[in-house]
């Protein structure tokens, strides 16, 4: 397919119509991982339209199988475009998708560029629209998330907030309170449901050789990290001077990063870090349960330490996350307070996981798939 122009949808399987169905629109790793837990509340019709825009195997493909998503009925095929071209040519395959084969509903989740063309093109059919972790605000008009999240918020039909701040987010911006309904954010059921249990983890540390409690794990991928050398070099930086300091720091590299840090020359700060490819999602979690700090710019890890017990240090200049602020990350401009903020808690490793143990997390219980799902099936009621 062409770079420039766009490519009609690939139906996969010819017998998965998304006539009548609960069409799930997604294109990135977090999302395949937050509406398994939906999907798997419509085994007979759900049906999944991947608009690829993880397109590397270790960030998509694995994950469906892991996460228990059905496969892609429908493969859009928009990655390595430019924003615009992924929403346009997204919307525009999922317009003509829908206009033959008519879903009964579209759920959307967060605020990706498959989120909004998922919501833009149920909207142009009048299909209802169902939008998984509404309410999030960073305030952040740089970040493109932020315009995806507001849009698809007054989009939606049925709004499914996870906090009661999500909540007030959307009364805040006169979203009616009537489309609006609490459930709390799947990744916590999704974290239940993908911890391995204690042998799994105790040989994933040895394989990767690094000791439980005595190692730091860290992703970094977002653009305002990444996209500057001098700021990716400040990151890496600090990354390495804790690894210095008798902390290895585990770093399973987004392609991203991995593509920025080689052209920025950075292999030097890479060497004192234990890099490897992105890592599956029950092991990722595994690692986060056992090690002694995660520092990341990752929305979803902002959440997953909440359910895990662990401390987490956020490298970015705002979040939409702030109910993980309140007892279990801190959030820290891309300069030395990372490194500061770092030993600080690292100082007493044992202390903070009793302080942090008890605590349940803001992102709600398990509950959250089983309550999407009825509030789909409620409103598709109403509708009838
Ligand atoms: N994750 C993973 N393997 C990794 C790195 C992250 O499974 O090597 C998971 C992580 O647990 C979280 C999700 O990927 O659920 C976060 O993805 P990402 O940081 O790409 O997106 P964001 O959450 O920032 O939108």
């Amino acid at each position: 397919m062409s770079n420039t122009t766009c490519a009609s949808p690939q139906e996969s399987l010819a017998n998965s119509s998304f006539d009548g169905s609960i069409a799930f629109v997604l294109g990135t790793r977090p999302e395949i991982v937050k509406l398994a837990p939906v999907a798997s509340q419509f085994p007979d019709t759900a049906r999944v339209a991947y608009t690829g825009q993880h397109y590397d195997a270790a960030l998509s493909d694995i994950f469906f199988a892991e996460c228990g998503l059905r496969l892609p009925d429908a493969r859009l095929e928009v990655g390595g475009r430019s924003r615009g071209a992924q929403i346009g040519c997204a919307t525009d395959a999922l317009d003509r998708l829908f206009a033959r084969q008519r879903p009964a509903a579209v759920v959307v989740q967060g605020d990706t560029n498959a989120t909004l063309a998922g919501a833009l093109a149920a909207n142009a059919h009048g299909i209802p629209l169902v939008h998984v972790e509404a309410g999030l605000r960073s305030h952040d008009r740089a970040m493109p998330e932020e315009h995806n999240r507001v849009m698809v918020d007054h989009l939606a039909d049925l709004l499914c907030a996870a906090t009661p701040g999500n909540v007030a987010n959307l009364l805040a911006e006169n979203i009616d309170a009537a489309r609006i309904v609490q459930t709390g954010n799947t990744v916590v059921e999704a974290v239940h449901r993908h911890l391995p249990a204690p042998e799994r983890r105790t040989k994933l540390l040895a394989d990767l050789g690094v000791e439980s409690g005595r190692f730091v794990l860290t992703t970094v991928h977002r653009p305002e990290n990444t996209d500057d050398a001098a700021v990716l070099g400040t990151v890496l930086g600090e990354l390495a001077r804790i690894a210095d300091a008798g902390w290895p720091v585990l770093f399973p590299m987004h392609p991203r990063c991995r593509a920025a840090a080689t052209r920025a020359g950075h292999g030097g700060l890479l060497a004192r870090l234990l890099v490897t490819d992105p890592i599956g999602y029950g092991d990722f979690l595994a690692l986060a349960a056992e090690a002694a700090l995660i520092v990341s710019d990752s929305g979803g890890v902002q959440e997953e330490v909440t359910v895990l017990g662990r401390p987490l240090v956020v490298v970015r200049n705002s979040t939409e996350r702030p109910e993980s602020l309140a007892h279990f990350a801190a959030l820290v401009d891309p300069g030395p307070e990372i490194g500061r903020t770092a030993r600080a808690l690292l100082a007493d490793v044992p202390a903070i996981r009793r302080q942090l143990a008890g605590r349940p997390s803001p992102f709600g219980t398990s509950q959250a798939g089983a309550l999407i799902a009825a509030a789909t099936r409620a409103l598709l009621t109403d509708r009838t």
